[in-house]
């Protein structure tokens, strides 16, 4: 007799049928190619998905069997996170961003066996479509264009299938629902699978209040592509709760968010740093009477933006808070689900002055529910939560990976004991605050001691005529390495590294931690999922 609670697997499929049955009125909202926006509600998206998943187990999909997408974010896309697991399958997302080359490679490596894409990508599949053969190309018509014959069209499929007769694939609650590539910028892309119960799991934990603080009355924003580890999680979370969505499409130049906020009000909005750089510099821009966009624009004034992937600059978080937006800071990998850690104001912040509140905000936050975080030393001993002691950060728990897609399990990536190398070096303090220094490879050692160039690049960019800045590490005869700043400014403004260097002394750097050198460049090359690509720079100066 079982004498506790019942065995219920967790399940993607109850989410789904969740928001059918409780939130069939509410909107997703799709921004198409010509910059129109499709509605659908909930209901059409719960009744479409299932004909999906219908379809998929028609094409003589098997359980375990991976599809591939090459989409843009919308309505689409969200059925294929929901549709492709209820027939069996594992999504795989693929980043559109990536060469073409490196594409077709990740889609041998993860044998994707048909792949549903964007019919505005597909001269991008053409590019790569050599190096992996799909057994059949499912094309969404997004741009309205009827599709080629000789193409499955996704909406043909979807015609045919039947809803209603449609029964879920049984599974297991460890069964892979989702796969995603890690981006490659530090090594060949390695795939990360994820399953139903860490992503059931992952979703509740990063919903609470003080995390994404999903309510029925949001309006969410994902900026974040829905192949950079799945949207951080948010589709699940949207679902879950049936909050409406405002999906970009493949529109995410900062005129264009801008446009589409006015259009569509968002009260939760999600992306990595860089996209919030740019929309604050296009905003202001458009503030100076007479500029070309003068008056065009308001920003959602109680908006929540959430903001991780990378470093959040203090100074971005104080812009946008000057606007009534406030930045909540996490910390994450595709490893992780991605979330792990959240900043957000704890208790103990409640008297802090406004200045702690922003310090704090720049951290990458506190680690929340099921994730355990540890921060090793070289010499394999866990340093002190004192918010001084610098290690590599380790992590372990329900949604964090225990491996990679056909990969042997290796001393590089996992402890002995089973925990996530990260190779990101942080200090954590006493209220459990993260503070992450650098990524092992972009740390700077000076000397015998480490420059943290996170913290350059964050006093940097609270100069006022520093759009962006990333700082590398350059070898040095003497001192083994030294810290050169590369520099975007603001368009019509100056600078020069003797007021950039006493603005650092002024930030409280000692003259040893200052950049050597400084460049003047144009733009700070993104990576594929729009992260300073420090490694570029390193190409351009360190010769
Ligand atoms: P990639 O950056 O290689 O494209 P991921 O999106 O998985 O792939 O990136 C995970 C990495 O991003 C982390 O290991 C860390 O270095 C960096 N990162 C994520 N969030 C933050 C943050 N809030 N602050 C600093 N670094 C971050």
């Amino acid at each position: 007799m079982q004498s506790t609670m019942m065995k219920t697997p967790l399940s993607l499929n109850h989410l789904l049928e969740r928001a059918g049955h409780l939130f069939a009125g509410n909107e997703v909202v799709s921004r198409l190619p010509d910059k129109t926006l499709r509605r659908h509600t909930y209901g059409d998206f719960y009744r479409r998905t299932r004909s999906l998943a219908s379809a998929l187990g028609q094409l003589g999909m098997k359980k375990g069997d991976r599809v591939a997408t090459l989409c843009w974010n919308h309505h689409v896309h969200l059925e294929c996170y929901f549709g492709i697991p209820a027939a069996g399958g594992v999504m795989h997302t693929l980043n559109l961003r990536l060469a073409p080359e490196e594409i077709g490679w990740i889609a041998a490596d993860a044998k994707d066996r048909f792949l549903v894409i964007d019919d505005v990508l597909l001269p991008l599949y053409r590019q790569f479509a050599h190096l992996h053969r799909f057994e059949k190309v499912i094309v969404f018509p997004f741009s309205g264009a009827p599709v080629d014959a000789g193409l499955a069209d996704y909406e043909a499929l979807l015609a045919a299938a039947d809803p209603d007769s449609f029964d879920y694939a049984a599974h297991d609650e460890d069964d892979p629902v989702a796969m995603c590539y890690t981006s490659g910028t530090t090594g060949r892309p390695k795939g990360v699978v994820y399953s139903h119960r860490s992503t059931v799991l992952h979703t509740l934990v990063a919903s609470l209040g003080d995390f994404w603080g999903l309510r029925g009355t949001d309006v969410v924003l994902p900026v974040t592509p829905m192949f950079h580890a799945n949207s951080w999680g948010m589709p699940y979370g949207a679902v879950m709760m049936g909050v409406k969505l405002v999906f970009p499409g493949p529109h995410l130049h900062p005129d264009d968010l801008l446009d589409l906020i006015q259009l569509e009000p968002p009260t939760l909005s999600l992306g990595v740093p860089t996209i919030w750089m740019g929309l604050i510099q296009a905003f202001d821009a458009s503030q100076v009477a007479g500029s070309p966009n003068h008056g065009r624009w308001k920003l959602p004034r109680g908006m929540r933006s959430l903001v991780g992937g990378a470093a959040v600059p203090e100074a971005l978080i104080r812009a946008f808070d000057r606007h009534g937006i406030w930045i909540l800071q996490g910390w994450g990998m595709t490893e992780t689900s991605p979330v792990c850690t959240i900043s957000y104001p704890r208790a103990e912040l409640r008297d802090a002055t406004a200045d702690e509140r922003y310090r704090r905000a720049a951290m990458a936050g506190v680690p929340v529910p099921l994730v355990e975080l540890r921060v090793r030393g070289d010499d394999g001993a866990d340093r002190p939560w004192d918010g001084q002691s610098v290690g590599e950060m380790q992590v372990r728990g329900p949604f964090i990976t225990g491996s990679y897609h056909q990969v042997p399990v290796d001393a590089e990536k996992f402890t002995e004991d089973g925990w996530l190398r990260t190779g990101d070096v942080a200090s954590v303090d006493a209220l459990g605050f993260v503070k992450i220094s650098d990524r092992t490879k972009d740390l700077i050692k000076s000397g015998g001691e480490w420059i943290s160039s996170v913290d350059l690049e964050n006093a940097i960019m609270a100069y006022p005529a520093v759009a962006e800045a990333a700082v590398i590490a350059v070898p040095d005869e003497k001192w083994s390495e030294r810290p050169l700043a590369c520099v975007v400014l603001r368009p019509g403004q100056s600078a020069t590294p003797e007021q950039l260097r006493a603005h650092l002394l002024q930030h409280g750097f000692a003259k040893w931690q200052l950049p050597d050198r400084y460049e003047f460049i144009d733009a700070v090359p993104r990576t594929s999922t729009g992260k300073f690509w420090k490694m570029k720079l390193r190409e351009r100066f360190v010769k």
